[in-house]
């Protein structure tokens, strides 16, 4: 199905930024610049400097962020990690693979994990919380840094939907231990392919995830600090993804004048609940609306040509091959039973914005197809 409005349009994006994608592409293809060169090391100090941390390390996924953030602080068998019961399965996913236990708790109505539950699910055997800032809001981090300073736990943020937004003017992804970071080319910062990062003002985790990413060895010394990982975040991403994060802060601006037109538009809609959260910032990564009628809108909206994405039918802790408890989240359970993800990205023109909200008031006033 081609879709009039779509979800995100990665050629229109393209094209909107070709001359400096292409520019770029002829660079590193001239000089051969392919693995670990000064196109990595300055977006990495770019990103750095964007998210407000002295080091930033380039890996080749959000998924090895998260991993290789856990093994770097020093999380393994026998550790339980607080994670977030409403979150894409990577974050959860990264802390079984380094042989620790997920425990997992409930979110609130923001979307982001619920600070008095993580405080309920301390036991002696808890080493790290992983709260996830989820859509382009984040999760309650003075109140986390507070727990795990009281508790001794390591902090391991899942930031891959939220870069760009801060609380109290401090950046997601420089309060924790490490900031985690994805690149996939869906996120607000997508390149092209896969991609990721991690954050960190601690001078021995970015150490550590440097050597790590590159099967453990130092490249200075050639020695081996560990098994490690063939992780990097290729040059080319790196160089394309420094084009695009000169971008960014335009594009988040757009991407909040979209959520101010669509809040505008479904003011007088209270069938619609709308991811507006009083007093914090928020990058939309996401357009997150709830509805009673969650299906029947989706269809609604797709036969009419909007490209709507549901995140997600299935909360990952009811898939049973993960092995997780499948019960205790009534706040997740009806996320996911109500959500729906209207058209969010740079690409849309204001006419794509109003099309979609005369679409969803079609569908309010019974015009069904
Ligand atoms: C995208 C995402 C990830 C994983 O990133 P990949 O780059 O796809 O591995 C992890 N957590 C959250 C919340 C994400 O949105």
């Amino acid at each position: 199905m081609s879709f009039r409005v779509r979800f995100v349009d990665p050629r229109k994006n393209y094209r909107m930024i070709k001359d400096e994608i292409d520019a770029v592409y002829f660079q590193v293809m001239e000089n051969g610049d392919l693995i670990n060169r000064h196109q990595l090391r300055h977006f990495e100090e770019h990103l750095a400097g964007f998210v407000g941390t002295k080091f930033a390390v380039g890996v080749n996924s959000g998924y090895d962020a998260l991993h290789i953030s856990l093994r770097a602080v020093g999380i393994g068998p026998g550790d339980e990690v607080i994670v977030p019961s409403h979150t894409f399965v990577a974050s959860c996913s990264a802390i079984v693979n380094v042989g620790a236990t997920p425990v997992l708790v409930d979110v609130k109505d923001d979307f982001n994990v619920d600070v008095g539950l993580i405080e309920q699910a301390i036991t002696p055997r808890t080493r790290g919380i992983m709260p996830v800032h989820l859509n382009g809001c984040m999760a309650d981090m003075p109140a986390i840094m507070a727990l795990a300073r009281a508790h001794g736990l390591k902090v391991v943020e899942d930031a891959c939907q939220s870069l760009g937004a801060h609380t109290d003017g401090r950046k997601a992804g420089s309060w924790g231990q490490t900031g985690c970071w994805s690149f996939y080319p869906f996120k607000m910062l997508g390149g092209y392919g896969d991609g990721g990062a991690i954050t960190t003002n601690d001078e021995d985790i970015a150490r550590f995830a440097v050597n790590m990413r590159y099967n453990g060895e130092d490249r200075e010394t050639g020695i081996y600090h560990g098994h490690g990982f063939t992780a990097l975040l290729d040059n080319i991403q790196a160089a394309w993804l420094d084009v695009k994060l000169r971008h960014l802060p335009a594009w988040i601006g757009r991407r909040r004048a979209i959520a101010g037109m669509y809040r505008e538009g479904f003011r007088n809609l209270p069938q619609l609940t709308l991811p507006h959260y009083e007093g914090k910032d928020h990058v939309y990564q996401n357009y997150v609306v709830m509805c009673e009628e969650r299906d029947a809108l989706v269809k609604h909206l797709r036969d009419g040509g909007i490209e709507v994405l549901v995140h997600w039918r299935i909360p990952y802790y009811r898939h049973e091959a993960l092995g997780l408890r499948a019960e205790g989240f009534p706040v997740t359970e009806r996320i996911c039973s109500t959500v729906l993800s209207l058209p969010m990205n740079v690409e849309i023109d204001d006419d794509q914005v109003q099309e979609v909200i005369a679409a969803v008031h079609s569908f309010f006033r019974g015009n069904r197809r």
